[in-house]
């Protein structure tokens, strides 16, 4: 079994085995990372994976999993984000929009 050196943010370099290690390839490649389990600290490690480290990570026999990014999740936002009461204020003209719906679908008197 091949041994692959890694380092934790808090322990330093660790030795895991390819089974240890998460390889999670994106569609999108600068989400492409690799995880693992810190076999002393056992905290989650997180770690962007570039072309050269999915590389080396499958060349010693890690399985990647390929996952593709909603397209929604990288379109680009401009103004400021939505506050509660925005929110508020759209549920209270929903209910406008209630009202008159009501009112197009009420039978018309003659
Ligand atoms: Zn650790």
């Amino acid at each position: 079994m091949t041994t692959i050196k890694a380092s934790c943010p808090s322990c330093g370099e660790v030795e895991l085995t390819n089974a240890d290690i998460t390889l999670m390839v994106c569609s999108h490649a600068p989400l492409s990372y690799y995880a693992f389990s810190c076999p002393t600290c056992t905290d989650e490690v997180r770690k962007h994976a570039d072309d050269h480290v999915i590389s080396l990570l499958m060349s010693g026999g890690v399985r990647p999993t390929v996952w593709d990014v909603p397209a929604e999740a990288l379109e680009t936002h401009s103004g400021t984000t939505i506050s509660y009461d925005d929110l508020l204020d759209f549920a209270l003209l929903l209910a406008d929009t209630d009202l008159l719906a009501a009112k197009a679908m009420a039978p018309v008197a003659h």
